[in-house]
């Protein structure tokens, strides 16, 4: 089974990808957290990405593909991978399509979740009072949350056309968006 998880900054995508990976010993692949490793060891390809990473851009779909390529065709992930931050465009979901299929695989479910800008707004300036962050960090979350609308609606339009999307609503409490992803993966 290979999953995507969708969700705005603030939406708790962390915790649930988190929770998904442990309960069916799923690989969690965070495109993210790949790239800052690569930075933090200093690798020609790291220091490559830096300022790109840095500037808030993207990073060439050229390099994510071949970063997620070598995961995918690895036998010990083979039709176990959580994939979070990978795709972000319609290119991105079209190239995992033909990578998947090459290596006989596909992707299974697609999650997204749905957490309203107000929410978002809340959650944030609570986490600001308790960091005590600069006020003009929730503006920038907030920038964060429209892009990632922006960006991911042609990716999320192309997976429900496959019928492959779960929107789940990301308000509630943990333990019960815990519950309601489970019986979906349980339901397939
Ligand atoms: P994230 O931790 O998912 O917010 O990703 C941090 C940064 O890594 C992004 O701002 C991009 O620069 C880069 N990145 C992560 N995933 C991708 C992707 N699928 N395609 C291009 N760049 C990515």
């Amino acid at each position: 089974m290979n999953l995507i998880i969708f969700g705005p900054p603030g939406a708790g995508k962390g915790t649930q990808s988190n929770f998904i990976a442990k309960s069916y010993n799923l690989f969690q692949l965070s495109t993210g957290e790949i790239l800052r490793d690569q930075i933090k060891k200093k690798t020609d390809l790291g220091i490559k990405i830096s300022p790109v990473i840095n500037s808030g851009s993207f990073v060439s779909d050229e390099i994510v593909s071949e970063l997620i390529e070598k995961i995918i065709k690895e036998k010990k992930y083979y039709n176990r991978i959580i994939f979070d931050g990978y795709p972000r465009s319609l290119a991105q979901a079209k190239n995992l399509d033909n990578l998947l299929k090459k290596y006989n695989q596909k992707v299974n479910l697609v999650f997204k979740l749905s957490v309203s800008l107000e929410t978002i707004k809340k959650r944030i300036s609570e986490r600001l009072t308790l960091e005590k962050r600069a006020d003009d960090s929730e503006e920038i979350a907030i920038k964060r949350y429209k892009t990632y609308e922006k960006s991911t609606e042609p990716v999320i339009d192309y997976y429900k056309k496959l019928d492959l999307l779960k929107v789940i609503d990301g308000e509630g409490p943990i333990d019960q968006i815990n519950k309601e992803i489970s019986d979906i993966i349980r339901s397939i």
